[in-house]
């Protein structure tokens, strides 16, 4: 008997409070004698499915709420992306800093300046391709993202990366080439060579943060710009300063 059925069939009147607990204790009962125990132990279901969203406006409208893990308590803006939808070339980042936090755009800080030369310096302006993080609101303190963090954003930076269908994707330092490639090299190991990811050529290198603090490893990361622009079929500028 359904629920529904159970509720109306009270001959006396509508059904009590009584009545819906008992049913509800009789369903869990009965789930439970058939061996289903997920109901007892799950998270509370929460709407996050991405739904099948075509574009980026779409997507940005959906995930403006996102609880999915608890960065939503510190943040100020969630930083979905910025450029092209139809980019030949994707940028994949770590997570929003204290500049794209507020601003609520990728990139906008000094690594980002540094990642704007080095965009410029292959012949291209951030209009040209499109820039994403693994995570879209930012960890305290800029602290590494969790795994946990991690697992419930995915699918946001999957859903941009069906939309917009790169050519290229270029992962920015160890957590978003990682993540893509389910490994654990270290990215020293992972730069430089092309990869794949669900049939897109991936090329790992080092995140210009990084290059912030060892700046004699820029000319490795031009050395896998040159390799992305022979791709594309880009003009080979002179490399950047
Ligand atoms: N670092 C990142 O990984 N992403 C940003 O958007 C800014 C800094």
């Amino acid at each position: 008997m359904s629920l529904n059925s159970r509720m109306s069939s009270n001959p006396t009147g509508p059904v009590g409070l009584r009545e819906i607990v008992d049913s509800i204790r009789a369903y869990i009962e009965l789930d439970r004698a058939s061996g289903i125990s997920e109901f007892f132990t799950s998270k509370p279901n929460t709407q996050y499915t991405i739904r099948n969203t075509s574009d980026l406006e779409s997507l940005k409208h959906e995930i403006l709420n996102c609880k999915r893990c608890n960065l939503y308590k510190t943040r100020h803006n969630i930083v979905l992306g910025a450029g092209s939808p139809k980019a030949e070339l994707m940028f994949i980042g770590e997570a929003p800093g204290e500049d794209e936090d507020l601003q609520g755009l990728p990139f906008v800080g000094r690594a980002g300046q540094l990642l704007t030369k080095i965009i410029e310096a292959m012949g291209l302006k951030r209009s040209d391709i499109y820039i994403a993080n693994i995570l879209k609101c930012r960890p305290p303190n800029n602290r590494p993202p969790e795994p946990s963090e991690i697992k419930e954003c995915e699918d946001i930076l999957k859903k941009q990366i069906d939309i917009i269908k790169p050519k290229v994707i270029c992962t920015l330092g160890k957590f978003a080439s990682q993540t893509l490639l389910r490994t654990e090299i270290t990215i020293s190991n992972l730069r430089g060579n092309f990869k794949e990811y669900n049939g897109i050529k991936l090329m790992p290198t080092f995140h210009p943060a990084y290059l912030l603090r060892n700046p004699n490893d820029k000319k490795l990361v031009w050395d896998d710009m040159k390799k992305i622009m022979k791709e594309l079929n880009l003009k080979c500028p002179s490399s950047p300063k």
